[in-house]
């Protein structure tokens, strides 16, 4: 991974809003052909306004690879994404984070050190023989390295959508699976495919052997690294139970990155899309509690006017890193590029990417 510096100047931050957003839509018409702006579901509305495309990450990375003649592609999302965009991407073609510490702090839970420590320590107490005997499986919210080390083992990348399938055809293929770095979409897909509580173990981090026995991780069939989303560890049961004495007819409808107290609980659970789908095709007059980023929520509430729509939780749920993308920083992004510069890009290593890729197609041979 290469970070280039950036050098956002203070004149920036004395524009008035109206100004940015004014400029940014300038500019975007200016380089109309030579790029793509693409939106996460979790960004602010300024910002998503001016997306060509939007979706999750994946989405996202794919679509825009395959407009293979804009030579740019801003991603306003997070670190991870910009680097899946970069690894599908096709060679001439550069991807820029606005911010470049729009980071994602669960992906930062799962290093390739920590990881591979772990494996070393599994096979040192003789829980396997070798590496490739526990088969990796890591959430698309990873780092492009843990992408590689999955990769490299023959794991696969799995994504909120397909989390039950793909752990099932690891299951399948390997003595044991090990899932990064969500413990929750790793219990949740566990849960549903039917796997035993006590087959189900939890990795922690910085405790000898994940804090385990070694009777246990014998009998463990799922190991699950202790990682986990901020965001939607917000969502309690306790705000499923007060919205159903509130309002019995309101659907609930989770993350998969919600704990399994909450997704248990839930009418239903699923990806962003899967989310965004619910509530479009109910009818007028549904009712939703919706457990996942205040962003989306907030969109389908201007969307779907003739729906009543709410979070679930009372208190703000933003994901905090992925809003240090301002428009301020598109538009000073914008204006490099107009200048003839290249800033914030995010680049992947080939051999890394090389890996990377590997666990990307496997998950697309799976699904
Ligand atoms: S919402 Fe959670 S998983 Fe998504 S980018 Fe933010 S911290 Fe990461």
């Amino acid at each position: 991974m290469h970070l280039l510096q950036q050098d956002i100047g203070p004149e920036y931050f004395c524009l008035e809003r109206d100004e940015i957003l004014e400029r940014i839509a300038a500019r975007r018409e200016e380089l109309a052909g030579q790029l793509l702006i693409l939106c996460h579901h979790y960004q602010q509305q300024d910002l998503f306004q001016f997306a060509d495309l939007t979706g999750d990450s994946l989405k996202l990375a794919k679509e825009a690879a395959a407009i293979s003649d804009r030579e740019f592609l801003i991603f306003c999302g997070v670190h991870f994404m910009a680097e899946s965009a970069d690894i599908l991407a096709a060679s001439h073609q550069k991807v820029l984070l606005p911010h470049l510490q729009a980071g994602c702090p669960m992906a930062d839970m799962a290093s390739v050190a920590a990881v591979s420590h772990a494996y070393d320590e599994l096979l040192r107490v003789g829980i396997a023989a070798d590496r490739h005997d526990i088969l990796p499986v890591t959430y698309v919210n990873s780092s492009a390295a843990i992408k590689a080390f999955v990769g490299g083992l023959g794991g696969s990348v799995c994504t909120s959508s397909n989390g039950e399938q793909v752990l099932q055809w690891a299951i399948d293929n390997g003595e044991k699976v090990f899932f990064f770095p969500d413990e929750h979409l790793g219990r949740n897909s566990a849960a549903a495919l039917g796997v035993p509580d006590n087959e189900v173990l939890l990795w922690r981090r910085g405790e000898p052997l994940g804090g385990n026995s070694v009777a246990a991780l014998q009998q463990a069939r799922v190991l699950l690294w202790d990682g986990y989303c901020e965001v939607h560890m917000r969502f309690l049961p306790d705000h499923v139970r007060r919205w159903r004495l509130r309002d019995p007819d309101i659907k609930i409808i989770a993350h998969p990155e919600c704990s399994r107290d909450v997704v248990s609980i839930a009418d239903i659970y699923g990806s962003t899309e899967t989310i965004i789908a619910a509530v479009k095709e109910s009818a007028p007059g549904s009712k939703w509690a919706i457990a996942t980023e205040e962003n989306l929520v907030q969109r389908l509430q201007r969307d779907y006017p003739d729906k009543d729509i709410h979070l679930l939780a009372p208190t703000s749920c933003q994901c905090t890193t992925m809003d240090c993308n301002q428009p301020v920083n598109l538009l000073w992004l914008l204006d490099t590029l107009a200048a003839g510069e290249i800033k914030n890009q995010i680049s992947v290593d080939s051999a890394t990417a090389e890996l990377a890729a590997r666990s990307l197609e496997q998950m697309l041979a799976i699904c």
